[in-house]
């Protein structure tokens, strides 16, 4: 059973004027079989705390760890924090011309598993994965993310997290952009995956509307980059309710 811990997370970018610090202690720990949901004011480090996970370049970790079951993940390259069992959908996908998504999911399982999975099964896995979140079959032989609407896009990041069946899964903010159909089947994917006792879900999203479908078992307010308060699925319905007026007021 797998254990991701966050501990006194710091984080600064690269500006203009020098380094800007946006994590100032971020501390919460998943386990397999649990959904924690990060909510959170824009500009509050929510896709800061994916992106250093994930090993963007673009963060400079100045503090804290990061451990899946007692390694250090930011020790790890993208590819070996992969690997290691993480997932991360990232709130704007990237597009991939030129690599279709067959090839582009053929080539992540196999570089996961350490050989090719067999084409048949394969091409019968990806098609399945595909139709259970509403995508046409054809959607296999697109670039990757090229021309797809926003929604076709989160679709696909959750098929792939079907596919590529990781231990632990962070998604920024799947729900943005998708109307109400789409968000079902979404959240139906997700419900799937975080079923399942061997798996841990870090959800991250501004809005508590998702919430309304996946239901977390802890909820952590993010402002300023730092966890402000960490409760039950009943502070998001206390944020549905208020907002974030409460946080933001306290930490200016
Ligand atoms: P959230 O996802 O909660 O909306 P972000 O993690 O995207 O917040 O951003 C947190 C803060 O860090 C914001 O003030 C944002 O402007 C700043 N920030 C993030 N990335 C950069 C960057 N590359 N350069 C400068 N500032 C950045
Ligand atoms: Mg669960
Ligand atoms: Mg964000």
């Amino acid at each position: 059973m797998s254990t991701l811990e966050i501990k006194d997370l710091q984080v600064s970018v690269e500006t203009e004027d020098g380094p800007k610090e946006i994590l100032k202690g971020v501390t919460l720990t998943i386990k397999a079989g649990e959904t924690h949901a990060i909510m959170g004011p824009n500009g509050s480090g929510k896709s800061t705390t994916a992106y250093s996970i994930a090993g963007h370049p673009k963060y400079t970790i100045t503090g804290g760890t990061v451990t899946l079951d007692g390694e250090d993940v930011l020790a790890m390259s993208v590819d070996e924090r992969a690997r290691a069992g993480m997932f991360l959908a990232m709130q704007y996908p990237v597009e991939v011309p030129g690599v279709s998504m067959a090839n582009f999911l053929r080539t992540a399982k196999t570089a996961l598993d350490g050989e090719a999975p067999k084409l048949r099964t394969w091409v019968k896995d990806v098609n399945g994965a595909l139709e259970q979140m509403n995508l046409d079959p054809q959607f296999s032989s697109r670039s990757v993310n090229e021309g797809f609407s926003g929604g076709e896009k989160k679709r696909a990041e959750i098929a792939q997290l079907d596919l590529l069946d990781p231990k632990i899964a962070i998604l920024d903010e799947i729900d943005s952009g998708l109307d109400i159909d789409a968000l079902k089947v979404v959240s139906d994917g997700i419900n799937r995956f975080s079923a399942r006792e061997d798996k841990g879900l870090l959800l991250i999203t501004h809005y508590t509307r998702i919430l309304r479908y996946v239901k977390p078992d802890v909820v952590h307010v993010f402002v300023d980059g730092r966890v402000a308060e960490s409760g039950g699925p009943e502070l998001a319905e206390e944020l549905e309710a208020n907002g974030y007026e409460k946080y933001t007021a306290v930490s200016r």
